[in-house]
């Protein structure tokens, strides 16, 4: 491949094989001379290196203004032009090319130019301590080199001791946002979180360096995780917003503000999948030899919540939701409950006409609901409650057999007309004919429907349907239509999840996933700008 990088750039560094050149011829130099001029030499190199510094800071910390010299300006033309005569003298290079060579000729300029603006923007901040407000004492400068979204910048900023606080304080890295210690710009915190949580370090860090992004493996991962915590902490206040009552009535309120134009229903589906960690790792063979078993799967649990007009069609009839909402956590379910009430609170419960809860069916499903959605509706997915009248049909007639089918079939259509009374008759009638094993497992599915049978109203919604397809709807029917029996939505969350989360060979640790997941949760709740205000200031502008 023909490249031009290096004919005009005008801060090229000499090739390595120069700079070992030049360090050797320097070296015998220096052995030529006595040990006193050696002496005087290094002392001499010393203070030089000092003074160059000094002078460094001295021009960084009195910059005001960014710009690029007439002389930079000029040699980034000139590189532009002779980037371009490359290209339109090989007939093969196409499009792509131009924008290769564009997007690496402006790379230098803009780094320049970030580099120089950020240090005006750190040059006009004071010194003083950003949490007492105090001045800050014994200043002097310190230079600090980042990956930014062009390549390296140096920045040279001002830092001093607090005595009321007992720290030292960088009062520009707060204004430009960064880290403490990470080496990356807020730019790059952003692609790293977004990269991270939406696939493996490894193959994240591909990408970044095809977008011509300068990242390691190591740095992606490490920043992606400082990310996760930080969206936890966010999270954390947001969720804590509802700590006391006034606090709730505020939020509700503030919800509230325009009042809806006509009455809406909010649907919330919640589910569970497991997750591998790597708890009591390298102490299995331990573990065993005590008579445990190391326990590698846990509980995330999930929650999705909606408004139903909200909820639309694609040209090809494919249900979409405009505006969804998720909670997802491995730390319990108290913190799925309170991560999703916050949520169903900024999605409207306080104003909804109707609020329901679908499900399958387990009972910290509907112990969270009753807890924390007393007046909702609740729901049983009506695939899993098919899915349980199946297994006794299978169990009983054979997997697949027209016997099983014939068994089945009235009872699914009793399900679908609310008729669960007559389907744990039906149960309960087979029971006595069966063998003792099969008898415990038909038990099992009796109180399955028995616990749940409240909540398998799937009748009203159905026929709404068959009357929407007919063309003879009410106007009520025309609303109940679009009720979900099932949950759908939510199980399709979570595989989503499970696409990132639950590869082969991974193993998590509980802090690392959770960072992560509440990245992603960020980011698909719409809240990615409240972590990166730059990311909504470049959409506003384009
Ligand atoms: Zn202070």
């Amino acid at each position: 491949m023909t490249t031009t990088t290096s004919l005009t750039n005008p801060t090229a560094q000499p090739s390595r094989q120069v700079h070992r050149a030049q360090t050797r011829e320097a070296a015998r130099a220096v052995a030529r001379l006595t040990p006193q001029a050696q002496n005087r030499r290094l002392t001499q190199t010393i203070l030089d290196a000092a003074s160059a510094k000094a002078a460094a800071a001295a021009q960084a910390t009195t910059l005001a203004k960014a710009q690029l010299a007439e002389a930079e300006l000029q040699a980034w033309l000139k590189d532009m032009d002779a980037r371009l005569e490359v290209i339109f003298a090989h007939p093969e290079q196409n499009l792509g090319e131009i924008e290769e060579q564009l997007a690496r000729l402006v790379k230098e300029p803009l780094r320049l130019l970030a580099q120089r603006a950020a240090q005006v923007k750190a040059n006009a901040v004071p010194c003083r301590c950003p949490e007492c407000h105090g001045e800050l004492q014994q200043q002097r400068p310190l230079c600090r080199t980042l990956h930014s979204r062009f390549g390296p910048v140096t920045i040279w900023r001002r830092y001093g001791w607090c005595p009321r606080c007992g720290q030292w304080h960088f009062p520009a890295d707060y204004a430009l946002g960064l880290g403490r210690k990470a080496p990356a710009s807020p730019y790059l915190q952003e692609i790293s979180a977004l990269l991270v949580s939406k696939m493996p370090a490894e193959q994240a860090v591909l990408i970044a360096e095809r977008l011509g992004l300068d990242l390691s493996r190591c740095g992606l991962h490490q920043e992606a995780h400082r990310q996760g915590l930080k969206a936890q902490e966010w999270r954390a206040q947001f969720v804590g917003q509802l700590d006391t009552w006034e606090q709730i009535q505020q939020v509700a309120s503030a919800a509230a503000q325009e009042p809806p134009a006509q009455p809406f229903a909010l649907v919330i589906e919640i589910d569970a999948w497991d997750i591998r960690e790597r708890d009591d790792w390298g102490k299995t063979k331990e573990l065993r030899q005590q008579g445990k078993k190391p326990e590698r799967w846990h509980w995330v649990y999930m929650a999705t919540v909606f408004r139903l007009d909200h909820r639309g069609q694609t040209e090809g009839q494919r249900a979409v939701l405009t505006q969804r909402g998720y909670a997802a956590t491995r730390l319990g379910v108290e913190a799925l409950s309170a991560q999703l009430y916050r949520e169903a609170l900024a999605r409207g419960l306080g104003q909804a006409s109707l609020v329901l809860v679908i499900a399958d069916g387990a009972r910290w499903i509907w112990n969270l609901a009753k807890d924390r959605f007393p007046q909702a509706r609740q729901r049983l997915d009506l695939f899993h409650a098919e899915e349980h009248l199946w297994a006794v049909a299978h169990d009983v007639y054979g997997h697949g057999t027209p016997e099983a089918q014939a068994w089945a079939a009235p009872l699914l259509q009793q399900i679908r007309d609310d008729q669960t009374v007559a389907v744990i008759a039906s149960l309960a009638q087979l029971k006595p004919r069966l063998l003792e094993a099969q008898q415990k497992k038909v038990q099992t599915q009796i109180e399955y429907f028995e616990h749940n049978a409240d909540r398998m109203k799937y009748k009203e919604v159905l026929e709404a349907r068959k009357a929407c397809e007919e063309g003879q709807a009410t106007a009520e029917q025309k609303q109940l239509a679009n009720h979900p029996v099932g949950s759908g939505a939510i199980e399709s969350a979570c595989r989503q999840y499970q696409c990132r989360f639950k590869r082969t060979g991974q193993f998590w640790t509980t802090p690392g996933d959770e960072a992560l997941m509440c990245l992603e949760t960020l980011w698909r709740n719409g809240r990615w700008d409240q972590l990166y205000p730059h990311a909504r200031s470049s959409a506003a502008l384009n």
